[in-house]
């Protein structure tokens, strides 16, 4: 088998731990663009110096750094048989990107799936994580960023992926196992 996946699904609505789980059960990696920035940002690369002014803010990183990361890690081997992207694409010029990326490696997406909660439920969730995790862009401010950049600009990608025919929506809401099941009924008749 093989899944090649894109999750979305606004700040704190599980996304990244779903993905996670997906990956497990389809037998392909993960590729989150916020981890690979935070690893970045750890091991003080150059990419991840860059990264920082931006990820702190909860502001995009550029899409000329970012597509080419995505393209770079892409055509690794391990992801070959498929992939679940997670964070990316973000906003109408990656996905752009992303359909090059994808032409180039002579494949294409089987599905995209959207995770939907509301925005109370979301801000709960986030607030809980600043206090776990400390990450750097948990804050009050940088979390409001993230979100407004959500609405705008990442949510408006899912109606473009529906004209495709390649759009999946499913409740974010209740227990991670519960959200998980749903995912996994709904794309369990589109990977190939
Ligand atoms: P969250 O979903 O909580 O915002 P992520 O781990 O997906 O967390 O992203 C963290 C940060 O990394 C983003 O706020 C942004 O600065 C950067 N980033 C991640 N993915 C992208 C992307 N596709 N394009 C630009 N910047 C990105």
């Amino acid at each position: 088998m093989s899944a090649r996946l894109v999750i979305m699904g606004p700040q704190g609505s599980g996304k990244g731990t779903q993905a996670l789980r997906l990956a497990e059960r389809f037998g392909v990696p993960t590729i989150s663009t916020g981890d690979i920035f935070r690893a970045n940002i750890k091991g003080s690369t150059a990419l991840g110096l860059l990264a920082q002014s931006y990820t702190a803010k909860g502001d995009l990183v550029p899409d000329s750094v970012t597509n080419d990361m995505v393209k770079d890690r892409l055509a690794q081997p391990d992801a070959a048989g498929g992939f679940i992207l997670d964070g990316y694409p973000r906003n109408a010029a990656q996905v752009t990107a992303l359909d090059a990326i994808l032409a180039d490696l002579d494949t294409r997406l089987d599905a995209v799936a959207e995770l939907v909660a509301d925005r109370d439920e979301l801000l709960a969730r986030l607030a809980r994580r600043a206090e776990i995790e400390g990450r750097e862009d948990d804050t009050e401010l940088a979390i409001a960023r993230r979100l407004d950049i959500y609405d705008e600009q990442t949510a408006p990608l899912t109606s473009a992926y529906d004209a495709r025919g390649l759009l999946v929506r499913v409740d974010g809401t209740g227990d991670i196992d519960e959200v998980t099941a749903r995912l996994v009924a709904a794309l369990d008749p589109v990977v190939r």
